[in-house]
């Protein structure tokens, strides 16, 4: 990675401003699951034994700019001194002089927690006005929110507009070492596993891939326009009609470049997803017109585990059915435990998405694999190419 980390700069009483992703579920007033706060353990544990005075920013849900109660940070507060085990300080507000007084008051090794920036309009805008504001309470910039560093926001993005030494966290630099690996190097072959709803949302992660990856398995609802746009009937499976040109296109590219592009070869289908319409397999080709294919087959599903058997590299983005359902959830399943035993058998291997992200924990392989990206959205802009303003904000080492 070529921007500086927590390891660049020099912490020693200085006010660390660090924008987190502490978005974590709430329950009751109780973090329902603190994944997130453990991810961020290690960047804080190092400033606070750097003996850095560190101001933590976050946004919590979707408060559009007003100040709710039950999206506030203030139970985040209470569970991460549990975790740190130190006194972790709450100011209601990010900004002003409630936010000022505990920043002020911070020791050198202390560490606080701002309210929900969302609950001021400026944080989504970007309003130059609102980031300095921020940045009043940083010497130093650290971004460890890999989750929002795809969105140009007051705290990802117009606060380093105002402070000088901006630098990456550990969480942030594990990030952008895993999926920068990916396009550095990668050990060969490389596969890409791609499922999920629709072709629309992954189009641009697949023609970036195109000349970069040894082969793809499509799956999941995705797979389906691409069927449909070799002339085989697919009956009520989910279909992109405006995006079937384009499916053409990308497979003449595949086939011209030599690219291995595994589409299903049979279908778990059923009515509809109701409990009472009994599912069955069946080739694709012999789908019925009032049928809907709503998980890959046994024979793609092994299929495809062989592919990813031979893989040294892995990138997997969308499950291969309504994994959500219980009676769909088997061809991603399948490959889930495919990517894992390749992974201990020496490949990388690294998931992005959010349902994917789930699908790999439920499957219960989420440990074995190299690694599980933080940021859906951003993890796919990052596989699209795009720049990331929060990433591009940063300083270069
Ligand atoms: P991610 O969040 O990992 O990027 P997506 O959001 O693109 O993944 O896709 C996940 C959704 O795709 C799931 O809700 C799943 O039910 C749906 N899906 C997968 N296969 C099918 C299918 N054959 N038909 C309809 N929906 C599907
Ligand atoms: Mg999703």
């Amino acid at each position: 990675m070529n921007k500086k980390t927590i390891d660049d700069v020099a912490l020693t009483g200085k006010r660390v401003l660090a924008r987190v992703d502490f978005n974590v579920p709430l329950d009751d007033g109780r973090v329902a699951d603190d994944t997130r706060l453990t991810a961020s353990l290690p960047t804080i544990r190092r400033i606070v034994e750097q003996k850095g005075r560190l101001v933590l920013v976050s946004h919590l849900g979707r408060p559009k700019g007003e100040a709710k109660p039950e999206l506030s940070l203030k139970p985040v507060a209470a569970r991460l001194s549990e975790l740190l085990g130190q006194s972790v300080a709450f100011a209601p507000d990010c900004i002003g002089d409630q936010a000022a007084t505990v920043v002020d008051s911070l020791k050198d090794g202390g560490v606080c927690l701002l309210e929900n920036l969302r609950y001021h309009k400026g944080e989504e805008k970007n309003d130059p006005e609102f980031a300095k504001q921020l940045a009043a309470w940083g010497d130093i910039y650290v971004n460890d929110a890999f989750g929002t560093a795809h969105r140009a926001h007051a705290s990802t993005e117009g606060v380093t507009k105002f402070i000088d030494t901006c630098v990456a966290g550990y969480l942030m630099q594990k990030e952008l070492d895993y999926l920068g690996g990916l396009f550095a190097g990668p050990k060969r072959p490389f596969v890409a596993v791609l499922g999920g709803a629709k072709v629309s949302g992954k189009l641009e992660v697949i023609t970036h891939l195109m000349d970069k990856l040894d082969a793809f398995l499509i799956g999941g609802g995705m797979a389906f326009t691409f069927i449909k746009a070799q002339g085989i009937e697919i009956g009520n499976s989910l279909v992109e009609p405006d995006l079937i040109d384009t499916a053409k296109s990308i497979l003449a590219d595949a086939e011209r470049l030599g690219k291995k592009f595994l589409l299903p070869v049979d279908a778990v289908v059923a009515k509809d997803l109701e409990l009472r319409s009994r599912p069955k397999i069946v080739d694709i080709g012999a789908i019925a017109s009032d049928k809907a294919a709503y998980d890959i087959g046994p024979k793609t599903a092994h299929l495809f585990a062989e592919q990813v058997g031979l893989a040294r590299t892995i990138f997997w983005n969308g499950p291969m059915g309504v994994f959500e359902h219980e009676l769909y959830g088997g061809g991603t399943r399948v490959v889930a435990n495919a990517i894992a035993m390749a992974t201990k058998a020496g490949a990388v291997s690294v998931v992005g998405g959010g349902d994917s992200v789930s699908a790999a924990r439920q499957a219960g392989v989420s440990d074995t694999l190299s690694h599980i990206s933080t940021g859906g959205g951003a993890s796919l802009e990052f596989m699209e190419g795009k720049i990331l303003p929060g990433v591009a904000a940063l300083d270069d080492k």
